[in-house]
């Protein structure tokens, strides 16, 4: 039972919506905002202790959560110490990819600025490998090349040093779809070069990002809706069937990029799942593809 947590700060009936960059989602049972790993620990060994459903929320920006909400613990990650070593960095897992940029471009350590404009805490990031286009824009860069160890919880409820080797990483993917670890923090290694030359990828990142996409603060949405569809492009298929501009409730498939399904206001999940069905069917259709879902369906909808 949920009033078996006996964690500090614990809220009830939470709304979930203010905390995703879709500003979608119903409200969880209880909600807990940790500051540090060993809060993070505690919330967690708590849960799995008295058999209670969590979930770990970092930014909120991969996930469509139910309009019902969540029936057990938010565990909201604001754990976001960071040390600095010589070229290693140490990020607690709720430390944004954004403050990260900005530390380390100060002391000239270059490898953050080419995910600048994504909305992603180090858990996050991990979680799902975050990756943008090389500055060639031809090649793709993942976290994992500049990730150097962590430590997590494992399922046990052990915490321990592992390297980057055990994430397992892929396209979209890493160790953590498929097996309950908690990541507490991470050292990336990175590599000398002057703050302007950081800035300024990380100003052209920005820039590329603004022609091509719906700025997120205007146009709440949690990114691509559908998995990359290799040499085709997923947006480029809702484009060609027609449905660019097309809008269910709130929600609408963005004129500027057609695998952004963007939250005009007042829209719902419910929405958002009846546009995803109508974009799949109609580019089955007319193209023969399968549009697959890349964001994660937290609680009940
Ligand atoms: C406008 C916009 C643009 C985007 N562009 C890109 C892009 O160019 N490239 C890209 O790769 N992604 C992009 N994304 C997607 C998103 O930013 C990334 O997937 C990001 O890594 C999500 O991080 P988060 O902290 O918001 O994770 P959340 O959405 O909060 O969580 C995602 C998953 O990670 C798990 N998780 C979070 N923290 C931990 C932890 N410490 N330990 C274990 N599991 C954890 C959660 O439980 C959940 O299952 C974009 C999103 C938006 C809104």
């Amino acid at each position: 039972m949920i009033t078996q947590l006996a964690l500090p700060q614990i809220q009830h009936n939470v709304v979930l919506a203010p905390f995703t960059t879709y500003k979608i989602g119903g409200p969880a049972d209880a909600f807990v905002t940790v500051t540090s790993k060993d809060e993070l620990v505690t919330a967690v060994r708590s849960a799995r202790e008295h058999d209670i459903p969590y979930f770990l929320l970092g930014t909120g920006a991969n996930i469509l959560i139910g309009d019902q909400g969540f029936r057990g613990l938010v565990i909201h990650n604001r754990a976001q110490h960071v040390s600095i070593a010589g070229t290693s960095l140490t990020a607690e897992s709720g430390a944004t990819i954004a403050e990260l940029i900005a530390v380390s471009a100060e002391k000239g350590l270059s490898g953050f600025e080419h995910f600048a404009g994504i909305p992603s805490s180090v858990g996050g990031a991990i979680w799902q490998n975050l990756h943008f286009l090389a500055p060639d824009r031809i090649e793709t860069l993942f976290i994992e090349g500049i990730v150097e160890s962590a430590e997590i919880l494992d399922i046990r409820g052990d915490r321990r040093i592992v390297v980057r080797e055990f994430f397992e990483f892929g396209y979209d993917d890493s160790r953590l779809h498929h097996e309950e670890i908690i990541v507490l923090d991470v050292t990336f290694a990175l590599s000398e070069k002057p703050t302007e030359e950081i800035m300024a990828q990380a100003r052209a990142n920005l820039e590329w990002r603004a022609r091509r996409q719906p700025p997120v603060k205007e146009f709440p949405s949690c990114g691509s809706v559908f998995k990359k569809i290799e040499g085709v492009g997923a947006g480029r298929l809702i484009d060609q069937v027609g449905l660019k501009g097309y809008q269910l409730g709130g929600i609408q498939i963005s004129p500027k990029h057609a695998n952004f399904l963007v939250n005009l206001g007042g829209g719902t999940a419910r929405d958002v799942m009846e546009l995803v069905r109508d974009a799949q069917q109609e580019v089955r259709r007319q193209t023969g593809y399968e549009l697959e879902m890349e964001i994660g369906l937290v609680g009940e909808f």
